[in-house]
């Protein structure tokens, strides 16, 4: 049986500090005892999971070219550079529609990232990338679509499993996810302060 610590959140309405005792753990909820406000926080999140997980795994996802489903690119956790660079974390072939390459040198940004909550990869995706002097950002010359949509500068969008992504207005790529298998994420469960006890 687990000792219940006595913990303290953030108000979601005044973010003013709230101790959560057993009792509030058990009623799943706590009222604000801060003058003036009174909101309601809900005690929901029982569990995380432990970013160290991402270590171990085998893969990260990938990218498919339509035109070829022999042409598999593999992400890697973090940031991924897409184009046609050499120095690009993902390095793509030139491909040509009548003698023209439309995909940038550094044309894309795939950023692998884990989330505690669900214990899945996300997937966000955003026009252009850091240049090498690790300062500014470039956008692609022909753009980057989501789907059929395409990308706002500065835009950052979450990209679903098997989410089309275009560059260059022609080329595009299937992303498959990386799906972390729920046995392995049972080992990486890390209970929250606020679960069952009752000491206090
Ligand atoms: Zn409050």
């Amino acid at each position: 049986m687990s000792v219940f610590k006595t913990t303290l959140i953030d108000c979601r309405q005044c973010g003013r500090r709230i101790m959560v005792r057993a009792a509030d753990a058990e009623r799943g909820s706590i009222v604000c005892s801060h003058l003036g406000c009174g909101a309601i926080n809900t005690l929901s999140a029982g569990f995380q999971y432990d970013e160290n997980i991402v270590r171990g795994l085998p893969a990260f996802g990938q990218l498919t070219y339509l035109g070829d489903s022999q042409l598999i690119y593999p992400l890697q956790f973090g940031r991924n550079v897409i184009g046609t660079s050499d120095l690009c974390t993902v390095q793509l072939d030139r491909f040509m529609h009548n003698g023209r390459c439309f995909i940038s040198r550094r044309h894309s940004t795939l950023t692998v990232a884990f989330d505690k909550w669900t214990g899945q990869l996300r997937y966000h995706l955003q026009d252009g990338a850091i240049d090498n002097d690790g300062k500014t950002h470039q956008y692609s010359l022909n753009g980057t679509k989501l789907n059929a949509t395409p990308l706002q500068k500065t835009e950052i969008v979450d990209v679903e499993d098997e989410g089309i992504v275009t560059l260059g207005g022609v080329d595009s790529f299937r992303l498959s996810h990386y799906v972390i298998p729920s046995a392995m994420l049972d080992t990486y469960k890390v209970e929250l302060d606020f679960n069952p006890d009752r000491t206090q």
